[in-house]
């Protein structure tokens, strides 16, 4: 544990910023593993480098998470890699949610929701957010370098019959999704579904070949489907409600929620036991 917090408050940029501000820490973005069992062309894995090959433990997390909380932690979010891989997940989920006052949610990758269904709970999980960029079988196999979409939408199937809260999380790709017609495609898709739906600005770590390649400017992608979302100062998350829907759009990270600080003050702890600002 000591082992941990040590990054935090040997962090100049902490220390002042809890002085000056009595700096608190909303939510914690936990990467559970480095494995993934898709490939995407885009993928930063979350910052963590693929030769991490450690998978944090349960306990730790948990210790983690009851420090935390007394900086304010109100949020936890499990990725990977991808966090359906983690084997004690079961066990994980119960115990973060006998932590009080704390919601939890997961991004997967949809591809083993079947497979680990048992281990979920919708009275566990707040919200479930699938990655899916694209309903084109073929598409989505040069996107994610597997055949696995028959999986995912099966799975996404089994969520919503649970009565899971679900959200799709879609990066806009130049040439891929970016026209009218797959646009509207996955906006139908989520809305007959009742899943909500985030559209993703692509991220500018992503190797610059592919960036220059498949960045499509979220503003202008969106407004083709009539999705028209105001580039402002503040930059907070605006949305559009179809039927049950809500449809969200997230741009760079650095650039969202600049009025509140909320996800800016975030951290996020990695598969080696290394807590981080959420930005380095
Ligand atoms: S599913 Fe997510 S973690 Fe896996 S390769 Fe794709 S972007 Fe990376």
């Amino acid at each position: 544990m000591k082992q941990y917090l040590f990054e935090l408050f040997e962090n100049k940029e902490y220390d002042s910023n809890f002085e000056r501000f009595k700096f608190k820490i909303p939510s914690l973005r936990v990467s559970l593993l480095g494995r993934c069992n898709e490939n995407c062309f885009y993928c930063h894995n979350e910052g963590v480098p693929k030769k991490i090959s450690s998978t944090i433990q349960t306990g730790d997390i948990i210790n983690v998470i009851y420090s935390l909380k007394n900086f304010g932690l109100k949020k936890i979010k499990f990725t990977g890699g991808e966090p359906l891989l983690y084997k004690d997940l079961k066990n994980l989920l119960y115990k973060v949610k006998h932590i009080n006052d704390l919601k939890l949610y997961i991004t997967t990758n949809g591809t083993l929701i079947r497979k680990r269904i048992k281990d979920l709970s919708p009275n566990i999980i707040d919200k479930i957010s699938v990655s899916l960029d694209t309903l084109d079988p073929k598409f989505y196999k040069y996107i994610t370098g597997k055949d696995y979409l028959y999986e995912v939408l099966s799975g996404l199937k089994m969520l919503k019959d649970y009565g899971y809260n679900v959200e799709i999380d879609a990066i806009l790709l130049k040439k891929i999704n970016s026209a009218k017609s797959s646009l509207n495609e996955l906006i139908d898709y989520c809305v007959n579904n009742d899943f909500d739906l985030q559209f993703i600005e692509l991220s500018d770590e992503t190797d610059y070949a592919l960036y220059s390649k498949f960045y499509a400017d979220p503003y202008l992608t969106l407004k083709k489907a009539g999705l028209d979302f105001l580039n402002d100062d503040t930059n907070d998350r605006q949305f559009f409600k179809i039927k049950n829907s809500k449809i969200t759009l997230c741009t760079k990270v650095k650039d969202v929620c600049k009025s509140t600080g909320d996800r800016c003050s975030g951290m996020r702890l990695l598969p080696n036991g290394i807590l981080k600002n959420f930005y380095y």
